[in-house]
């Protein structure tokens, strides 16, 4: 494995870290290293692979349209944008739907929208409009997105950046509405917050958001692009709050493990704003990205993993909740969606973890992220839940 590492190492651009172990195989929640040693993955690519590792279903759409057509640019109809459309439109309750190729790009879409919505329907003042972002966030790389982040590191010297966005703690609602005025245009936020560490949001926070913006007349932007189709119980982060934003983005788990594709979906009085020539994507909606699009959603649905990831996930919590250590400061989440917070780094315990089988990352330094396949077997779960216990506990 060492010529592996250092290959990739001596061509690789430095803007990554990555653990020192190679993946070469995947199927449903299993992984395989190139010296065959198999490990439970509890990372899924960031959630990107909801529906297993190549999903046998995924993989046949793939290959059937790989034959048929890949590419036609949006300068053309293809028979089947219109299908994927139908059916992801109708799955977020939006009339309609502008497909991107990844997350970032959703989020700097949404932006677009929200500044042009803002002058053309609210009425402020040309480059007047605000967004609202919450600390912590994750919302992708891009500028555009980074000037959302609250996060220095983040952005310190690929400055300047986008004005007149503002931040506030994620649930502090006495300052969101300090911070509204005739100038705000959109609020931005993960219904869940991945990146900055499993954090759920405190009750009817995402309700009073969603007031204030209809009292105010403010797009409520949902990023769903970790959290969404499934990964937290419900189809929907939001549905936990029984709250239905004006823009949803999708991306992630969108595309099946296989393809990457991303979704901007909102209502027609906010989504035409926009209008030919002023935003556009050459792979955006491309008949591959669709066909497999279309595979991934029904595997989601036919195969119930919003239902399985509601329950496996709560028996995990419950297992979770029950270690007795005096490390674990919390342990939060929904579905199969899991933070357990130590009060310290835990790194160490992560590589304990991947030592006996279990893939897994930390986030924030102290937070450990669970996010396995939600397609994950019953003992495979078990294994989890015994892999964790013996890692953490009595420590
Ligand atoms: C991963 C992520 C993004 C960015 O997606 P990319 O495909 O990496 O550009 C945006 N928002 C959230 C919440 C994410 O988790």
């Amino acid at each position: 494995m060492n010529d592996l590492f250092a290959l990739t190492d001596q061509y690789s651009s430095n803007n990554y870290s990555p653990l020192k172990l190679a993946l070469t195989k995947g199927l449903g929640a299993k992984v395989w290293d190139v010296e065959d040693n198999s490990y439970i993955d509890c990372i899924s690519g960031f959630s990107v692979v909801n529906q297993g590792h190549c999903h046998p279903k995924i993989i046949k759409a793939f290959q059937e349209q790989s034959e048929k057509i890949t590419m036609v640019s949006r300068a053309l109809y293809s028979d089947n944008l219109g299908k994927w459309e139908e059916k992801i439109c109708s799955l977020a309750n939006k009339e309609k739907v502008l497909p991107m190729n990844t997350g970032t790009e959703a989020i700097e879409t949404a932006i677009k929208i929200a500044r042009k919505w803002g002058s053309d329907v609210k009425g402020i003042a040309e480059n007047q409009g605000e967004i609202i972002a919450m600390n912590g966030n994750f919302h992708g790389r891009t500028l555009g997105a980074l000037s959302l982040s609250s996060q220095e590191s983040y952005k310190k010297g690929f400055g300047p950046l986008l004005d007149n966005m503002q931040y506030m703690d994620f649930g502090d609602i006495t300052r969101l509405k300090s911070l509204i005025n005739e100038n705000t245009t959109a609020i931005v936020l993960e219904p869940i917050q991945g990146e900055g560490g499993v954090n759920v949001p405190p009750d009817y926070f995402i309700q009073e958001v969603r007031n204030l913006c209809d009292e105010h007349n403010v797009l409520f932007i949902a990023d769903e692009i970790q959290v969404g189709l499934g990964r937290t119980g419900k189809m929907f982060a939001m549905e936990w709050e029984g709250v239905e934003p004006d823009i949803y983005l999708l991306g992630k788990s969108l595309g099946g493990g296989l393809y990457p594709i991303s979704a901007v979906l909102a209502n027609d009085d906010v989504m035409k704003v926009l209008t030919p020539g002023t935003h556009g994507s050459t792979f955006g909606g491309n008949p591959l990205a669709c066909a497999v699009s279309i595979a991934a959603l029904d595997v989601l649905i036919d195969e119930n993993l919003i239902e399985r990831s509601a329950e496996q996930g709560q028996k995990l919590l419950n297992h979770l909740q029950l270690i007795d250590s005096n490390i674990i400061k919390d342990v939060r989440g929904r579905g199969l969606f899991i933070g357990i917070e130590l009060t310290e780094a835990a790194q160490s315990y992560c590589q304990q973890m991947i030592e006996q089988g279990v893939l897994c990352k930390e986030t924030q330094g102290n937070i450990i992220r669970l996010a396995p396949p939600l397609v994950i077997e019953d003992e495979e779960i078990d294994k989890v839940i015994k892999v964790i216990t013996e890692v953490l506990e009595k420590k």
